[in-house]
């Protein structure tokens, strides 16, 4: 038996079995060998009922005394069947949903196994429930309960293809295992501790503790993480190598009287970050790099030293931003900087007039502007620079990859890139597995920011809140009031909309105060006007839905409600709060919220006791799942089978180093790159040996 036989020939299979698991994806063996358990069941320590605590996860049995089934849910569609099974100690009800084909498996007299979380039955002592299964297995009355001992694999199965079909057939496979072929080199095999694949295989179907799980995970996802990451360097070098970057020289004059003329000193996090642009900036190839750092912590002085580096260098630098109002400020704060050491910095955006619009791009082609910053206007057609040298965009997530390569299409010479995010981690490390971009990341806030205070409160406390609120705005202060976006239609109705909450304060508590409301659905201009009022103190209090997420600097603004807090995820959140604590005032967050759930209530304590949007963002996708980050930005990279990214960020680290140095020694080439092209060939059949 090969690696790449087709399954049919494995023993206890058959071609009838064989066209089920096609269906599946699984042809070959090295399919099934990599059809990898989505659970696992500890078998290992049964808990007697009686024993079991409400909150844990645990495993236990009994024998079926009884079975009943109903339907419920939305529109009564839902199939719920429950048995009751007692050991002797006590009774548990095992509930499923929508399981159909389990209706008539389940009879009394038949014993079952159970792994799942034991929550509170009604009826008194030594009775429990079970109703989020990590997993069960149904045996007749005279069987033997197999593998009762250990931990088992839970595959993804189905209802012609069950749990055992799977344990027996992976079982067979692994006791006469075809040989494997090697794709880690030994040397870097040993250097990061890897197991012999084997080893690693028949660890993650049949793991003999949860450590050894563990270690056949990490050789599997490393195994796979440096495979891609290989294509995926492989893929930039060769890209980058055809391209003619720009060369920047060491910073000279008109950098260093920027820094001097600077009102503050940088950050150590700061200067290490504008140490490695410089690096970039002074290679042949052209940067590519992505500066990450949470709100507020100071990317766009980094910005300014960058664009005023590839001026001075006698190129010309653009900065990019997703709002109007975002880019007038940066606008503004350039001007005032720069005007001074004679740099002539111009700003486009789609809303000037065409006559004077085309006057910029004159001014562009001609080389009379050396910084231009702008909205999408800048991308648009016509735009020619005379000599671009760096493109710098702001808050990257708003714009498209492809948005960001035209903009370097403009120049002749392939221009540098820096891009700018608070998004924390997750992006980045989607960055890190496209292996598109380098990353410096900011992690320190400049000194003496007043951190800001955050409070979770039920609705029922709002008349309160807004109570204080408008002392505030009495103290001179300005208010941010954020509701979630509800669509109209939407069946939680319950929630008010941001225009709800407009005219209710705005003719209630506030009807003394200026308040503005800006949403999504109006138009930009509108928009812009409500958020430059805002800007320039005309408007007191702002409603909003999430649009002011993204940069605005209004740093009389100490105070934000959020609505419905539990609406939005962590990250979110945070980017929101950032909004606020940008000045010398002490600055609240409010987080309005029944807290329903367990998960809501946890997610906004965090919240409540963090600044820290690394951690924040970490806690986010431990409670949302990676699903949620990742959607759909895994697009176009080949999928995980064994890796999750980002939760195996420490060994994607590794991976990537380990990729690095493999790739440092062309000899290693011609052994990888038909490993790459066969294996990732809808990903990497571009890539060259030489
Ligand atoms: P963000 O990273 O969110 O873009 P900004 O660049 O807007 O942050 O910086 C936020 C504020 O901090 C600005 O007012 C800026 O002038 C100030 N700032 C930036 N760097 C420092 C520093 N090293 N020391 C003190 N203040 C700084
Ligand atoms: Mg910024």
């Amino acid at each position: 038996m090969q690696i790449n036989d087709d399954i049919q020939y494995l023993k206890g299979i058959g071609p009838k079995k064989a066209k089920l698991m096609y269906g599946l994806g699984i042809h070959t063996v090295y399919q099934l060998l990599t059809y990898f358990p989505r659970a696992y069941e500890d078998q290992s320590t049964l808990t007697p009922i009686a024993a079991l605590q409400p909150g844990d996860r645990a495993t236990t049995a009994g024998t079926i005394v009884s079975v009943s089934d109903r339907t419920g849910g939305r529109g009564g569609r839902m199939l719920i069947l429950t048995a009751m099974i007692t050991d002797g100690s006590g009774y548990l009800t095992v509930t499923w949903f929508n399981q159909k084909y389990l209706k008539t498996k389940l009879k009394p007299g038949k014993r079952l196994f159970v792994t799942g979380k034991v929550e509170y039955a009604y009826g008194g002592r030594g009775q429990f429930a079970m109703s989020q299964l990590n997993g069960f297995q149904l045996l007749g009355e005279n069987d033997a309960p197999e593998g009762h001992t250990g931990i088992l694999p839970v595959y993804p199965a189905t209802e012609k293809l069950n749990q055992n079909f799977f344990r027996k057939v992976t079982k067979t496979l692994l006791s006469d295992l075809p040989p494997l072929p090697a794709v880690i080199p030994d040397a870097i095999a040993a250097k990061y501790h890897l197991l012999p694949l084997e080893q690693a295989f028949r660890e993650l179907h049949y793991p003999p503790t949860f450590d050894a799980l563990k270690a056949a995970r990490r050789t599997l996802a490393f195994e796979e993480l440096y495979l891609i990451q290989c294509g995926l360097l492989l893929l930039k070098k060769q890209a980058r190598e055809q391209e003619h970057g720009v060369r920047h020289l060491e910073s000279g004059r008109l950098v260093k009287s920027l820094e001097s003329s600077l009102p503050f000193h940088l950050t150590h996090d700061q200067q290490k970050v504008w140490q490695e642009i410089q690096h970039d900036m002074q290679a042949k190839e052209p940067m590519r790099r992505l500066v990450q750092g949470d709100v507020g912590s100071g990317k766009t002085v980094i910005a300014m030293l960058a664009l005023v580096k590839t001026v001075e260098n006698g190129f010309q630098g653009t900065l990019m931003a997703p709002t109007e109002i975002l880019a007038s400020q940066h606008y503004e704060s350039f001007t005032q900087q720069l005007g001074p050491l004679g740099i002539r910095v111009g700003f486009l955006s789609g809303r000037l007039t065409k006559k004077k619009r085309e006057e910029v791009y004159a001014q562009i082609a001609a080389h009379e502007l050396d910084i231009v910053i702008g909205t999408h206007a800048l991308i648009q057609e016509g735009i020619h620079f005379a000599k671009l040298g760096l493109v710098v965009t702001d808050e990257q997530h708003r714009f498209g990859i492809a948005q960001r390569a035209e903009l370097e299409k403009k120049g002749t010479l392939t221009p540098d890139v820096l891009v700018m995010t608070a998004t924390p981690i997750p992006r980045t490390m989607t960055l890190t597995v496209y292996g598109d971009l380098d990353v410096s990341q900011i992690k320190e806030l400049p000194p003496g920011r007043k951190p800001i205070r955050t409070f979770v409160r039920r609705p029922d406390r709002r008349g309160l809140i807004y109570q204080y609120v408008h002392s505030q705005l009495e103290e001179g202060r300005q208010a941010y009031v954020v509701c979630p976006l509800i669509e109209p239609g939407e069946e939680t109705s319950s929630l008010p909309s941001a225009e709800e909450v407009f005219d209710e304060l705005r003719y209630g508590i506030f009807r003394d105060m200026q308040v503005g409301l800006v949403h999504g659905r109006m138009k930009a201009a509108e928009k812009e006007a409500v958020m430059q009022a805002f800007y320039e103190g005309k408007i007191q209090m702002l409603v909003s839905t999430t649009v002011i997420e993204v940069g605005v600097n209004v740093p009389n603004a100490s105070i934000m409600v959020i609505e419905h807090a539990d609406r939005f995820g962590l990250a979110q959140l945070h980017q929101l709060r950032g909004r606020i604590g940008r000045g010398p005032y002490k600055s609240y967050c409010i987080l309005v919220s029944e807290g329903k759930t367990e998960n809501a209530r946890e997610r906004l304590t965090i919240m409540a006791n963090t600044n820290d949007g690394f951690q924040l963002a970490e806690e986010d996708l431990r409670l949302r799942g990676p699903g949620q980050f990742f959607g759909s930005m895994q697009h176009g990279l080949p999928d995980l089978k064994v890796a999750d990214v980002p939760g195996d960020l420490d060994v994607l680290l590794e991976a990537r180093q380990a990729a690095l140095d493999t790739l440092a020694d062309k000899k290693n080439l011609p052994f990888l790159v038909p490993i790459l092209r066969q294996q990732y060939h809808e990903h990497f059949e571009n890539i060259i040996e030489a």
